[in-house]
């Protein structure tokens, strides 16, 4: 048996980076330290995707690596604009080899941000972001607001870590010396243990943004009673607690960037973000789902000039979210085949979104079987990032983080080699029809 520290959990955006584990016979026997419930079922392994396998007669057959590589790539090669989504549960590298054959095959490279936090990106773009690392939060933050956010159930450690109940260099006394507010359409297990809970109306966070901007700076005459469901009242109290906090953040969830306003919503929370400057130090950072889904936007970024629903079909980047966006994309039936990678969105897509996807040929490359296996062509399973392979992640708050390969595996490959190796099969089939 061997003990190894510092692990990775490459599951949810914290990336917690301090778990230790105990290993035998190249098996994770015991996760002794430092990962949440959802964390640990992960580390110690579940039912997989046991080969590759290509439909054949509505059946998924079994093949070697090398049969269904050849098959992805000849779908890949026949089509005239093919999707290759997902990205965000792989590694850097995985995502860079895939906008390079997205690149060189024409396709559109999209990834789960489309479906979460592409609103969060679209709002920076606009009009930027005060934020900070998770780190200066720990070790500074003494008013923590969750918006739209459950991290209670859906980023267990979070205030573990980094947030409300860690102790930090300022912060020694844990959330003795802190207070937590929040904001959401419905209690959760998070508002359980808030100071303030504020139950805004659905689709109404816009308006309660814009209140808490106008109070804070000095116009709280022209807000009414009532706004989005809240009392004027609990809006001051709020307010107040702004103003005397020393160091404030508000993290929010997909409770703000898929409701009413959208991207909007977000401006609006950043802006808030920048009244409270007039009082403190104030910080704002979406709650980040996938481990890598940021990766995959800084790579894209570094790539192709944009950071997800990038079209290269036109020789060149063209990035307009809602006609390049992934579900936009297959409602006007505008690809003819697709590549979804370390993602599911059998399970997250809309129905208009589903019915294209299960009309052309789908490519799947996952550790496990989900809802996309049941109507993809070729399925391909990975090695399992962070765990049976290394790489490249950024954590919610950008920053870098290396996954450490814990077990061998003689037999699954990861993600990067499958996408290259697919490129390298789809360049042999240009040579041989002389392109
Ligand atoms: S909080 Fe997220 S990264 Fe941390 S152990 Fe749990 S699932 Fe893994």
């Amino acid at each position: 048996m061997v003990e190894i520290t510092d692990v990775v959990c490459s599951l949810c955006g914290c990336v917690c980076d301090d778990i230790v584990l105990e290993v035998e016979n190249n098996e994770v026997v015991k996760v002794k330290r430092g990962a949440c419930s959802v964390g640990k079922s992960k580390l110690l392994g579940h039912e997989r995707i046991k080969s590759p396998m290509i439909r054949e007669n509505g059946e998924l057959k079994e093949c070697s690596y090398d049969e269904a590589i050849k098959k992805a790539a000849e779908i890949l090669y026949k089509s005239r604009r093919p999707l290759l989504y997902g990205w965000s549960s792989t590694v850097c590298e995985a995502d860079s080899a895939g906008i390079e054959l997205a690149e060189d095959i024409g396709g559109v490279v999209d990834n789960t941000a489309t479906v979460c936090h592409g609103p969060s990106v679209l709002a920076i773009q606009d009009v930027g972001i005060p934020s900070c690392t998770l780190g200066e939060v720990k070790n500074r933050a003494d008013l923590i607001i969750y918006w739209g956010a459950n991290p209670a159930q859906a980023h267990a450690n979070h205030m573990k870590r980094y947030s409300y109940v860690s102790k930090g260099y300022w912060t020694a006394e844990g959330k003795k010396g802190k207070k937590l507010v929040v904001v959401d359409v419905r209690k959760t297990m998070t508002s359980k243990m808030a100071d303030v809970f504020i139950q805004v109306e659905q689709g109404k966070d816009y308006q309660v943004f814009s209140a808490l901007r106008a109070i804070l700076r000095g116009h709280e005459d022209v807000v009414p009673d009532k706004v989005g469901g809240v009392s004027k009242e609990q809006l001051l109290e709020v307010a107040n607690m702004v103003k005397e906090a020393k160091f404030g953040i508000t993290f929010f969830g997909m409770g703000v960037t898929h409701t009413g306003a959208r991207h909007n919503n977000i401006v609006n929370a950043i802006q808030f973000t920048r009244a409270g400057h007039l009082y403190g130090k104030w910080s704002i950072m979406p709650m980040r789902g996938h481990f890598n889904v940021t990766g995959f936007n800084q790579v894209c970024t570094w790539q192709t000039g944009f950071p997800f629903s990038v079209d290269l079909s036109r020789g060149y980047a063209w990035y307009n979210p809602g006609e390049t966006s992934s579900t936009d994309l297959l409602y006007r039936e505008d690809c003819d085949s697709a590549l979804i990678i370390a993602s599911d969105p059998g399970a997250h897509f809309p129905g208009a979104a589903l019915r294209h996807l299960a009309k052309i040929p789908v490519i799947q490359i996952d550790p496990f079987a989900n809802p996309t296996t049941e109507f993809a062509d070729v399925v391909i399973p990975a090695a399992i990032s962070g765990i049976e392979c290394e790489g490249g992640v950024y954590r919610m708050d950008n920053i870098p983080i290396r996954l450490r390969k814990i077990l061998e595996t003689d037999y699954y490959v990861p993600d990067a080699e499958i996408v290259e190796r697919i490129h390298a099969e789809v360049r042999a089939l240009r040579e041989k029809e002389g392109e």
